[in-house]
């Protein structure tokens, strides 16, 4: 618990370092990339927003996930959004996930996700970051701790965190 206590002041105090240039607060949280660096992969007039629990897609950018259901694009803010559709017993085709690292979409069966490290969750207090080059995963988890795991072990974890 002190643990999360101090992440979270030194994630006030880091906040409050940054240029002021900033035109959002919510640019400065990790998870923020800028409208021109997402992709946004939805063919509706809500494409910006979590398919599931509407949330704005470029706050949190880099835990976002994609998947087609029934020809129908579908993002979501995180792996948490994703599987809670799956919850409903639905068959999600060509899932993809955002590397943090080029902030492009790749496979999820080709990603590797650090689970737990200390750069903040989405909709989750573990928190889960993919990247489509191992070495930086590595990388990720050398700075900001974690496990390297593939999908679908991030995928269990996500759906125990839920329930
Ligand atoms: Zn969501």
């Amino acid at each position: 618990m002190l643990k999360v206590y101090l992440a979270v002041i030194i994630g006030l105090l880091l906040v409050g370092c940054g240029p002021e240039k900033e035109p959002h607060v919510s640019s400065k949280m990790f998870q923020s990339v800028s409208e021109n660096e997402a992709v946004l992969v939805q063919d509706t007039k809500n494409k910006r927003y979590c398919a599931r629990c509407g949330m704005d897609l470029v706050k949190f950018y880099k835990t976002s996930h994609s998947a087609t259901h029934k020809d129908k694009k579908y993002q979501y803010c995180s792996i948490h959004c994703l599987e809670d559709h799956l919850g409903e017993g639905v068959t999600l085709k060509n899932p993809k996930v955002v590397d943090v690292d080029s902030l492009k979409f790749t496979d999820t069966s080709k990603a590797f996700y650090v689970v737990g490290s200390k750069k903040p969750g989405t909709m989750s207090r573990i928190s889960k970051y993919a990247f489509a080059d191992k070495k930086m995963a590595e990388k990720f988890q050398k700075l900001y701790g974690g496990e390297i795991m593939d999908f679908n072990h991030a995928l269990a974890i996500a759906r125990k965190d839920f329930r």
